[in-house]
């Protein structure tokens, strides 16, 4: 177990999966030395929930957004929505919003008409995005090119070297989840040993993406001590510096105290 705090970068903490035991999660994330939580938003539906949950610890930290994931549900009222609920709530950040060009996801287009308005709204109202990016980098980063002013995190990166080098050029963080974890990730196992320490996040997308040891299980905070050694592991630098500077990156990122 790290000495340092970790954070959790990305986390759906508000979904149903954990309703019957968050307490007991967050608990166990504590005592694995988790500090803190940002907790994405993906829909008008899930904002209230995080906005709550958020208010009762002030270890976890609230985002909104509109995932691309639920783009057909999304509409223009929700831009609005999304717009009002930041100026009432403070948040940390705009997201998680951007590209998922699996199979059978929403037409690319319309992802791409909600993604550039979010970050609109993120450049506006000088907030970080959240960014979603399957198989989608390119356009990710064609996207970002027009808000020069932006900065923000890629979660769950999932692109090749040379694309993380140049968000990171482009002001940046590359976030490593689950994935990291598993024998097979030769490609991103690299980049996560290469890449600059000043610019890695580390999360765990949890429900989802579970790390090898969990594999089939429901992901939760606490694992993100998998992904943490996972990542000591590859690098260089001791455990403890890997800790402290994932830590103050997302600190640094978010603007938490
Ligand atoms: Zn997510």
């Amino acid at each position: 177990m790290p000495k340092s705090s970790l954070i959790d970068a990305h986390c759906h903490l508000d979904f149903i999966n954990f309703d019957t035991d968050r307490a007991e999660v967050l608990e166990r994330a504590k005592q694995n030395s988790i500090s803190d939580i940002i907790i994405p938003g993906i829909s008008v539906n899930n904002w209230e929930k995080i906005t709550s949950l958020c208010e009762q610890n002030k270890k976890l930290h609230p985002c909104y957004g509109l995932h691309p994931y639920w783009v057909n549900q999304h509409n223009d009222r929700d831009l609005t929505k999304l717009e009002q609920l930041i100026k009432q709530i403070p948040c940390i950040a705009i997201g998680e919003c951007g590209l998922d060009y699996r199979p059978k996801q929403a037409d690319k287009k319309k992802q791409q008409y909600f993604f550039e308005a979010q970050l609109d709204i993120a450049e506006k109202n000088e907030l970080p995005v959240v960014i979603h990016s399957v198989r989608a980098t390119e356009d990710v980063i064609q996207q970002l090119r027009n808000h020069t002013g932006l900065t923000g995190m890629i979660h769950s990166y999932s692109g090749s070297y040379e694309q993380a080098l140049k968000l990171i050029e482009m002001g940046f963080y590359i976030s490593f989840g689950g994935a990291i974890t598993y024998d097979r990730a030769n490609k991103l196992r690299d980049t996560a040993s290469k890449l600059p320490l000043t610019s890695i996040l580390i999360e765990t997308d949890a429900p989802d993406q579970p790390d090898s040891a969990h594999q089939n299980e429901r992901n939760e905070p606490a694992y993100l001590v998998e992904v943490f050694n996972t990542l000591c592991k590859l690098r260089q630098e001791t455990k403890t510096d890997i800790a402290k500077q994932t830590t103050e990156n997302t600190k640094k990122l978010f603007n938490l105290s």
